[in-house]
């Protein structure tokens, strides 16, 4: 087999098998309201996460662009794209591992995500594809604006949802009671 045509199998096989892992987790094709959105900007509302793309989705593109950084310092002679191949294993990883009743319940019970169901597959697949939007773009941007890009979309969350990356990540490994506060605030 050529190498371009395995190569789209094996990205193929990333994406089918999460679809497969998702739904067994229970997770919906789309959002209960029953339309597939490309955006929904509110992140109080029950379409979020549901559809295509939303805030949170600039998360998923700081995956990539941490992915990037991380993959050109721990395998810096692996080819472009076998280090993107990778960084979609581990997006589509955090994806299954998102979605799973624990990390859920988790959410729900100790950050700002109080409603918080799960990811909807469409929406899942959106996550994936800003993460690799996020490893291209740290790459055509080189180290430095890579960085800045990463600090500029996390100051930009912060500001306008009061969550982000780090937010996010802190708040489902370590809560803290104040930072909920002023988050559920906004
Ligand atoms: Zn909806």
């Amino acid at each position: 087999m050529p190498p371009k045509v395995t190569r789209l199998l094996l990205y193929a096989l990333l994406l089918v098998v999460t679809t497969f892992v998702l739904r067994f987790e229970g997770r919906d094709w789309w959002c209960a309201c029953g339309q597939i959105r490309f955006w929904d900007g509110d992140i109080w509302s029950s379409h979020c996460s549901q559809h295509l793309l939303d805030p949170y989705t600039f998360t998923h593109v700081l995956h990539g662009v941490a992915l990037f950084l991380i993959g050109l310092w721990l395998v810096p002679k692996m080819t472009f794209l076998w280090r993107l191949w990778w960084a979609t294993f581990l997006e589509c990883l955090w994806e299954i591992l998102e979605n799973s009743p624990w990390v859920i319940e988790r959410y729900r019970a100790v950050t700002v995500s109080l409603g918080y169901e799960g990811d909807t597959v469409v929406n899942a697949m959106g996550d994936i594809l800003a993460c690799v939007a996020g490893f291209a773009l740290a790459n055509w941007l080189g180290l430095r604006r890579s960085v800045i890009l990463f600090v500029v979309i996390e100051l930009i969350l912060l500001v306008t949802i009061r969550d982000n990356l780090t937010l996010n990540v802190l708040m489902l490994v370590c809560p803290i009671e104040a930072i909920k506060e002023w988050q559920i605030a906004l």
